[in-house]
């Protein structure tokens, strides 16, 4: 198979997205009392509604419609006031109703969208920006139209068809087959406590184009959900769960291939290589004349390729009739209003106010907002130093401590030895020169692991850096009398050894001269 890059230049990718939301965060399900739990006893909550005895009626839950249209207004959707609840049917052990009660196409939130900034690496699989100069947005003909180039990338706006309201199955459990599968199952196992529990599922335009675009999209929609607090979001739970539909055309050609559905992208990162994976077996099977089929295929992370799961069911098979048991749903002007009070200061909004209060740049703003604790940190540390060295504990929580998180998962910021006061002493050692910028990355992994305050690690170990401008003058005329030779080569033009003295006089320093003196110092005495 061809690489991404190779295949991206002849065939566009056409992604949508499908995403799963479990609100985790009410207390009860969508359509009865039943408590939501997460690991309780089997079938220890369930009710005559979520078991679809006969006779049994079921009540909306008011704090899921609230949640559900909290998430409308933070992703720019329309709020539809008339709406209604459909049956879907079909015949599966995990849901005893013999339907799901869902949205039709007309759903609580319409027609919204998000913004992705896209840079770095990433932004390199998106080969169709051309001659677009920062600011500029692509033609509205091409296939760059939802597109605005930038400094160091690109936005691309993607297009939210609509949120709909729906509910959970039961968990089935297969045994005695492989992983779990129901395949070489002895028997199964079903457990109605997850039935009925409240599901938004977020249906995207077919706008994105890259597997990249797809995981920024994913990212950026569970930072939301989870500022707004209406789920948990663990995608490794399975309370945020994404489908990708993916379909290729030949670059030039408007008209759309056959899609398939892709599941199991139970991670950002199995979302991008499944994607990346499909878009180049789709295109490898197309170049040899092949024919894509409309089916729902399963990514194997460990395979590192997608395998059939099932031809795709069309609409028509789900039967899908207005639910007679539920009254159309009409949403006041008052209950939006009251829904709209309650919305936090979002991920954007919050990056903006930190470029514009403490002067960082748009990628650096973005990046701390990246996670919930990264974002409270930071601020934790500006109210200590009044807006102060923004810039440098920007860098701190960027590089060090999102690099921490990153290599342990079980990493706990806000419970860790690292405080805010620990990272803002860490940063003014490092600003009025105390310890070099190497040494700082010493005191942090110290910290983390001693439980000590950063000045007293660098007085324990005698890490102070030699600032001493009449301390370093004498190690720099030692370094220079005892290099004649190189001196005269660098004054004839071999200015490349500055680097050589540099490090002598480290050296000599044990480590401890600060590099900018003896840099001045030297360029000085060697008559630069
Ligand atoms: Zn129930």
């Amino acid at each position: 198979m061809r690489k991404l890059e190779e295949v991206l230049q002849d065939w566009e990718a056409v992604i949508g997205l499908e995403v799963h939301a479990e609100l985790t965060t009410l207390t009860t399900k969508m359509f009865c009392g039943c408590k939501l739990e997460f690991g309780a006893d089997p079938n220890t909550h369930t009710c005559p509604v979520c078991l679809g005895l006969p006779g049994a009626l079921p009540v909306p839950n008011k704090a899921a419609i609230e949640s559900i249209v909290l998430a409308g207004l933070a992703t720019n959707c329309d709020i539809e006031k008339h709406s209604m609840f459909y049956r879907k049917n079909y015949m599966y052990p995990d849901m005893s109703k013999n339907f799901q009660t869902t949205q039709g196409p007309i759903a609580f939130c319409m027609r919204g969208h998000l913004d992705l900034e896209v840079d770095g690496v990433g932004a390199k699989e998106r080969i169709d920006l051309g001659n677009l100069k920062p600011g500029e947005t692509g033609a509205a003909d091409s296939t760059a139209a939802n597109v605005t180039r930038t400094e160091d990338g690109y936005v691309a706006h993607v297009g939210i068809t609509r949120i709909h309201m729906e509910e959970d199955a039961g968990k089935m459990v297969h045994v005695g087959g492989g992983e779990g599968r129901i395949a070489g199952a002895t028997h199964s196992l079903v457990d109605y406590n997850r039935a009925g529990t409240p599901l938004i599922e977020l249906v995207t335009e077919p706008d994105l184009r890259t597997p990249e675009e797809a995981r920024l999209f994913m990212q950026k929609l569970r930072q939301i959900y989870l500022a707004i607090g209406i789920s948990d979001c663990s995608m490794e739970e399975g309370s945020l769960r994404c489908d990708g539909n993916v379909s290729l055309r030949r670059r030039g050609t408007k008209e759309f291939g056959t899609k398939t559905e892709l599941k199991n992208m139970n991670s950002f990162k199995n979302l991008h290589d499944g994607l990346a994976y499909e878009i180049c077996r789709q295109a490898e099977v197309l170049e040899e004349g092949g024919i894509i089929y409309q089916e729902t295929r399963h990514w194997d992370p460990s395979k590192k390729r997608t395998i059939v799961m099932r031809v795709k069911e069309t609409a028509d098979d789900y039967r899908l009739f207005p639910e007679p048991d539920l009254a159309p749903y009409d949403l006041s002007d008052e209950f939006i209003n009251r829904v709209r009070a309650k919305l936090p200061e979002l991920p954007d909004e919050k990056a903006q106010r930190y470029a514009d209060t403490y002067g960082l740049s748009a990628y650096d703003a973005r990046h701390l907002v990246d996670h919930r604790v990264t974002a409270n940190f930071f601020e934790a540390c500006m109210d200590l130093t009044q807006g102060d060295l923004a810039k440098p504990l920007a860098n701190l929580i960027i590089n060090d401590i999102t690099a921490h998180m990153n290599a342990d998962e079980f990493f706990d910021l806000p419970t860790s030895p690292l405080t805010p006061e620990r990272a803002v002493e860490l940063v003014k050692l490092l600003a009025d020169d105390t310890i070099s910028s190497k040494q700082a990355k010493q005191v942090f992994t110290a910290v983390l692991e001693e439980d000590k305050d950063p000045a007293a690690i660098v007085d324990e170990r005698g890490m102070k850096q030699v600032s001493d401008t009449g301390a370093i003058e004498v190690v720099v005329d030692k370094v220079l009398a005892e290099n004649p030779d190189k001196v005269e080569q660098y004054k004839g033009g071999k200015k490349g050894l500055l680097g050589f003295f540099v490090g002598q006089c480290m050296k000599e320093t044990k480590g401890q001269g600060n590099p900018k003196v003896i840099n001045q110092l030297l360029t000085q005495k060697l008559g630069d």
